[in-house]
């Protein structure tokens, strides 16, 4: 994987240093572009989803099971939001090994769980420089990183709760697996 991390050194004018942060480049994540977002199967039915626009305005959308008519609770400004929207309350159709970001095809559990929790780190802190650096352009004559990129650390960022919530799921699965096999375990041991 490419790894690519530079410090970045956030000033403020009253405060002075207030912040370094390392700044970890965006292929660190994967090769995979965070807008496109693959809708999982319905995890109630197995049915395929789809995406929706609603027609009053604003535009909004959302993702519905073309089998039994799931939804999510709340429609999106922006279809990969609405996807991941989607992604996020069928966690059972999906496994965090599959997804097409971060690389964590071969990691255990704890492994993904660690390296996910410091990439979310790592971008809200971006996200939140991103911020920052915009309001300074505000002040002075500096340019403001653009609204594309805040964006898709926007998207990397809803990726990786995605990841870490599939994480979670597959946590809590395979304690419930060991415990069932435990159970089955002392039935054997009694008769
Ligand atoms: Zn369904």
């Amino acid at each position: 994987m490419n790894t690519l991390k530079r410090n970045v050194s956030v000033f403020s004018k009253n405060y002075g240093l207030i912040a370094i942060i390392e700044k970890t480049d965006t292929l660190a994540y994967g090769e995979h572009e965070p807008f496109s977002v693959p809708l999982a199967l319905c995890d109630s039915c197995q049915g395929k989803a789809q995406l929706q626009k609603q027609i009053q305005e604003p535009i909004r959308w959302l993702v519905a099971c073309k089998g039994c008519g799931k939804k999510a609770n709340q429609a999106q400004k922006r279809p990969w939001q609405a996807a991941l929207k989607w992604n996020e309350i069928n966690l059972g159709t999906q496994d965090y090994k599959a997804l097409l970001l971060f690389g964590l095809s071969n990691a255990s559990t704890d492994d993904a769980r660690h390296k996910m929790s410091g990439i979310r780190r790592n971008l809200e802190l971006r996200k939140n420089l991103a911020g920052i650096e915009r309001t300074i352009a505000g002040h002075t004559n500096k340019k403001a990183p653009g609204k594309q990129y805040q964006q898709k650390l926007d998207a990397y960022l809803q990726w990786s709760i995605l990841a870490l919530r599939l994480i979670k799921s597959s946590k809590i699965k395979s304690m419930k697996e060991l415990r069932q096999n435990k159970g089955s375990e002392g039935a054997i041991l009694k008769t």
